[in-house]
């Protein structure tokens, strides 16, 4: 098992497209691998490549046993819907907002495996889809709150940081609201 660095909001791989990969390759599976391990390790729902430094489009989801994802290469091909849910990511630690989502998505992906695999996905596992896919366009939850929100809650996230040096985390996993999905 090896843990990867989490990068904080304000680290510049969070604000950039990552890139497609060619073909799913043995270095691809062991750190599809590190990332499950790492995402359960903070106990999220999901993290994406770029959180952990890497520009590659892969992501892994983990919404329960029966729906655990390695994408590569994820593309929406459908959506349908809306729902508000209130939202938090490992990137942006003790920090939740509510967030306008699709309610139903489709998503089309390669699995670890290079297969290529059809995703439906509704409430909580639509919604990780959705912020996981985001992030490999260097987009962050906070981008989709209100304006008012969203200053607010920026202000709470740099006073969080106030006189802590350095944009990857170094902490144990917090506890969390049990029903806000951190991804
Ligand atoms: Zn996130």
């Amino acid at each position: 098992m090896s843990l990867l660095p989490v990068h904080l909001l304000g680290s510049s791989a969070l604000r950039q497209r990552s890139p497609e990969v060619a073909a799913v390759s043995d270095r691809d599976r062991a750190f599809i691998a590190d990332l499950f391990d790492t995402m359960r390790h903070y106990k999220g729902v999901g993290l994406a490549a770029n959180q952990v430094g890497e520009l590659r489009r892969i992501a892994v989801v983990e919404t329960d046993a029966e729906h655990r994802y390695a994408l590569v290469n994820p593309v929406i091909v459908e959506r349908e819907g809306s729902i508000k849910e209130e939202e938090g990511c490992l990137s942006i630690p003790d920090i939740y907002g509510d967030v306008e989502r699709a309610a139903h998505v489709v998503v089309e992906a390669l699995d670890e495996t290079g297969v290529k695999r059809r995703i439906e996905g509704s409430e909580l596992l639509a919604r990780v889809l959705q912020h996981e896919i985001d992030h490999l366009d260097g987009i962050v939850f906070l981008d989709r709150v209100g304006p008012f929100k969203r200053r607010r809650l920026i202000k709470q996230w740099e006073k969080s940081r106030e006189g802590k040096a350095g944009l990857v985390r170094d902490d144990v996993p917090e506890s969390a609201p049990e029903d806000a999905a951190k991804a």
